[in-house]
């Protein structure tokens, strides 16, 4: 698989340390509101990712944090603390704040059909880990304590500005126009590892440590919940387009200091979700969430389709008539879908479908080329020689990376079809979900007709009647019981 690795800034052979066992870590969730569309439009991206590894045959071990813990409002040390300002908000604990919303994050992970990760751990778990990295980061002479924090001192290092070229003396980096600066710091991007003197004195959750009793900086969580699961070596790190700086960027001078060796291969950053006024942020208070859209009769799975339509590497805008036309799209594939038959008792012919499958690992391969993926979908459903078995076969498996519920979905058609239909017990008529309500009508009475015909051997006029359809563009399928069509 060809990757863009924002490292190196180029598509590169994607070639995990050992063997087919691939280790992948990914940023998770600051848990103070709900994940807006945008925050989800990252993990649907990252998920695809781990579901093409695996659809490929890696074995793939995935580990997550949740930051329930120091996760300042700016992207500098200063700012508000977000779990506090979501506690105030809702008059609760920071700890009923974090397990309300972790909840709430993983019940539209499922609405999403995104996989939990292996291994979710929320930061307040590792308290040890930070302190133990930290003292060695102390004792390597990378960090120093000042002003009753500890710092990590990035004049230590060779190269500090990984994923930018920034230079060393860039005054206007790390520290925003709107915050103070912090005396404390020998270099303008040196940031905290351990507060202990915070200008927040009624920080909810604090912890002894070697420096006083205090709560760690925010990226020291994932250098060490990294290590923690995944041990020294890290293949893949995912995460949204603003993780990189501070975020990743700091993550690297921490864990590449404290191991001695280079940490992670791969960084795999996912662009954002924006709306026409502009990027979609959780702090500033007003989002669109999963509930939101489902609220407005939007199977969640339609925005899933919505992202997949677009490359994970380009902004994608976010409107209702872009999310229109996916729910369109989605419906009309799922009736394509329920026109199959699944009832043949056909095995899949295992030669025949191979080149599909082909085809579809290509667009994998081309840096997750998903909207390509999603074509392919219509490849196999055109698919000269396939048999609707076959189909039904390469649907499933593709699906396994796409995660779009489509048999599922086209069996839900089938039934409602099924539900709506004047026909006889014994023989069942399927409509597309979407079909003009009178020319479904006129159909079916066509169609009932064309049956009471065959029952009487009457095949000149079955076939007048098919005719008469395929003339204005309908195609039928006949299925054990009945017969479904479709409009061209
Ligand atoms: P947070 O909960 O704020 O830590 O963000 C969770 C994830 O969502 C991170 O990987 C962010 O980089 C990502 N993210 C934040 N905003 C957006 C956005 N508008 N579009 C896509 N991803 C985002
Ligand atoms: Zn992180």
């Amino acid at each position: 698989m060809k990757l863009y690795n924002s490292l190196t800034r180029r598509k590169e052979i994607f070639t995990p340390r050992f063997g087919n066992q691939v280790s992948m870590y990914t940023c998770g969730p600051t848990v103070y509101h709900f994940a807006h569309i945008g925050n989800l439009r990252s993990y649907i991206m990252e998920d695809v990712l781990e579901k093409a590894l695996r659809w490929e045959g890696y074995d793939v071990k995935r580990v997550m944090n949740i930051t329930d813990v120091g996760h300042l409002s700016s992207d500098a040390d200063e700012g508000e603390d977000k779990m506090l300002k979501g506690a105030r908000r809702e008059h609760k604990t920071v700890m009923e704040i974090a397990k309300f919303y972790t909840d709430a994050f993983f019940a539209d992970c499922a609405k999403l059909n995104i996989k939990t990760p292996d291994v979710v751990e929320p930061a307040t778990n590792c308290i040890e880990d930070y302190i133990d990295m930290v003292t060695v980061l102390l004792d390597k002479g990378y960090a120093y304590a000042a002003g009753g924090n500890i710092y990590f001192d990035t004049s230590r290092l060779d190269k500090y500005y990984v994923f930018n070229d920034f230079a060393q003396d860039d005054l206007a980096v790390g520290v925003r126009d709107d915050v103070e600066a912090d005396d404390n710091k020998r270099n303008k991007a040196d940031f905290v590892l351990w507060f202990t003197k915070s200008k927040f004195e009624d920080q909810a959750l604090k912890w002894d440590s070697p420096w006083g009793v205090g709560y760690p900086g925010w990226h020291i969580e994932c250098s060490c919940i990294s290590k923690k699961h995944l041990g020294e070596y890290l293949d893949l790190h995912c995460g949204g387009i603003d993780n990189m700086f501070p975020h990743h960027t700091n993550e690297i001078a921490q864990s590449e200091a404290y191991l001695g060796h280079k940490w992670c291969n791969y960084w795999f950053h996912v662009h954002h979700l924006n709306t026409n006024d502009g990027k979609m942020s959780k702090s500033k208070g007003e989002f669109l969430t999963v509930s939101l859209l489902e609220e407005k009769g939007y199977d969640p799975l339609v925005y899933r389709l919505f992202c997949l339509q677009s490359h994970y590497r380009k902004g994608l805008v976010f409107t209702w008539e872009n999310l229109d036309n996916a729910a369109v799209t989605y419906q009309k594939l799922l009736t394509r879908i329920a026109a199959l038959n699944p009832d043949t008792g056909a095995e899949p012919d295992l030669e025949a479908v191979k080149p599909y499958q082909a085809k579809f690992q290509k667009s994998l391969d081309n840096d997750l080329n998903t909207s390509m993926a999603v074509t392919n979908l219509y490849d196999v459903l055109k698919g000269k020689g396939l048999t609707d078995a076959d189909k039904l076969f390469l649907l499933a498996d593709f699906d396994r990376v796409l995660g779009l519920n489509l048999l599922q979905g086209a069996e839900k058609v089938r039934k409602s079809a099924k539900t709506a239909q004047s026909g006889t017990g014994e023989y069942r008529i399927t409509a597309p979900a979407d079909a003009d309500p009178a020319l479904a009508e006129e159909v079916n009475a066509l169609l009932l007709r064309r049956y009471e015909a065959r029952k009487a051997k009457d095949w000149a006029e079955s076939d007048r009647i098919r005719d008469e359809l395929s003339g204005r563009g309908i195609v039928l399928k006949d299925a054990k019981d009945g017969v479904n069509w479709t409009k061209v």
